[in-house]
């Protein structure tokens, strides 16, 4: 018997057959003796029809009444998924994220937790029913409704794990676990049994869509042990977890990023005060950097390059064209081209030469690198998007990471993915 926290992502709910098939495996864990607390997300496409609908009215959306509206998708899933049980003849109970003690900062769309009080739910728990909880939202200390930004009905499944001090956080997903490549890129990716806290963090921040960074950052920062797996079959999925084996491989996973632009300054002094000038200013408009590379200058003068989401361009070229005159720069140049491949693992830090593997690798595969940058367990690489499918398989194969096993419906070609894929066009 165990208590089971098991979270439901917008696929796993987008239909009252899907919704049906949850009902089914909650009730399945209860009568295997759980106790079962379940977190769901709005069904299917809705938060993006939500935004939708906003944007038709009003360009800009405040962002509290954006909050207010979102929040209502995780409300439907958890009601309906109450009266489903309920038609099978089981206890089951309903609550918003504010009922179930989510207090949050006020950081509209992508609020904090700052506190869980799991009283009322554990209550509901002990009396015997299957709770429900609505994902991705929760409650200012002033009574404001908030959500805790996209994806994040996972960070509300690890919270309330640790609020319940629950064995296991269970998030069902239409994926069976964590890859060591997204397979429709990668067809020989294979699934983990295990993966550490630091390693599917960095392969959540370069791109691994499976896990919401922050529900990763909060269940490393708590020691909630997380069991990502499908929603669809019964096979055991990947467990996010402190201790991993004994012998890790040096490369967990290679993750790609396609939903970055690079933006280049020229020829700017080469001076002080001149990246602090760029950087608070593209902080001061909210521009999300994340790659920053300057080389050594030639004559007084260097380039600049940065990297942001393809959602904060505007923004950026915004501000670089209004500091162009304060440091002493003309022109700045901006490729939306661009995917990052990033090698991720713990086991980097102990084994040198990873640098030169993977070069080697990209070079025998013709792939030019645009940028690079490494951090302890990463080493990230910028190429032309039309070459990331590529990159990704080479660096998978030049690491040993390959399965014999192959998934043959993404068997694909490089330029095939490459066309598929938004920006490879
Ligand atoms: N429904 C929200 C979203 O689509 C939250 C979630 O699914 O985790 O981002
Ligand atoms: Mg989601």
């Amino acid at each position: 018997m165990a208590f089971v926290v098991a979270k439901f992502g917008g696929t796993s709910v987008a239909s009252p057959e899907r919704i049906q098939m949850v009902a089914r495996r909650l009730i399945a864990s209860k009568q295997a003796g759980n106790q079962v607390v379940a977190v769901v997300s709005a069904m299917g496409k809705t938060t993006d029809e939500l935004v939708g609908l906003a944007k038709a009215l009003n360009e800009d959306p405040p962002a509290r009444e954006m909050d207010m509206l979102l929040s209502t998708g995780e409300q439907v899933s958890m009601s309906l998924l109450a009266m489903a049980i309920q038609a099978r003849g089981y206890k089951a109970k309903s609550f918003t994220g504010w009922q179930a003690g989510i207090t949050t900062d006020r950081n509209y769309s992508r609020a904090k937790i700052e506190d869980i009080d799991a009283d009322r739910i554990k209550r509901e728990v002990e009396r015997g029913a299957i709770v429900i909880v609505a994902g991705f939202q929760g409650l200012t200390e002033d009574g404001d409704i908030t959500t805790l930004g996209r994806g994040g009905s996972d960070t509300t499944a690890v919270a309330l794990a640790y609020g319940l001090g629950a064995d296991v956080c269970e998030i069902y997903s239409d994926v069976d676990g964590v890859y060591t490549a997204d397979p429709r890129v990668c067809p020989r990716a294979k699934k983990l049994d295990e993966i550490c806290y630091d390693d599917m963090l960095e392969l959540s921040s370069a791109g691994a869509g499976v896990l919401q960074a922050r529900a990763v950052e909060f269940a490393k920062k708590y020691n909630v042990v997380i069991h990502s797996r499908s929603a669809f079959t019964d096979t055991p999925g990947t467990l996010i977890k402190e201790v991993t084996s004994m012998e890790q491989a040096v490369i967990s996973g290679v993750a790609h990023d396609t939903s970055e632009v690079k933006v280049t300054i020229r020829d700017l002094k080469d001076q002080y005060g001149i990246a602090s000038t760029v950087f608070s200013a593209l902080a001061g408009n909210m521009v999300n950097v994340d790659m920053i590379i300057q080389n050594v200058s030639e004559e007084g003068h260097t380039d600049l390059t940065f990297t942001c989401p393809e959602s904060d361009l505007e923004r950026a070229c915004e501000t670089v064209e209004r500091v162009l005159p304060q440091i002493g720069a003309r022109e700045y140049v901006v490729d939306k081209n661009i995917a990052k491949v990033s090698l991720v693992g713990t086991g980097m830090k102990s084994s040198p030469g990873v640098a030169a593997r993977a070069f080697t690798a990209l070079a025998e595969n013709q792939v030019n690198i645009l940028l690079i940058s490494t951090s302890p367990i990463r080493l990230s690489i910028v190429v032309e998007a039309s070459q990331c499918a590529n990159a990704v398989r080479c660096l998978h194969t030049a690491f040993d990471l390959d399965s014999d096993q192959v998934f043959e419906e993404t068997q694909l070609s490089a330029e095939e993915i490459a066309a598929k894929m938004n920006k490879g066009r």
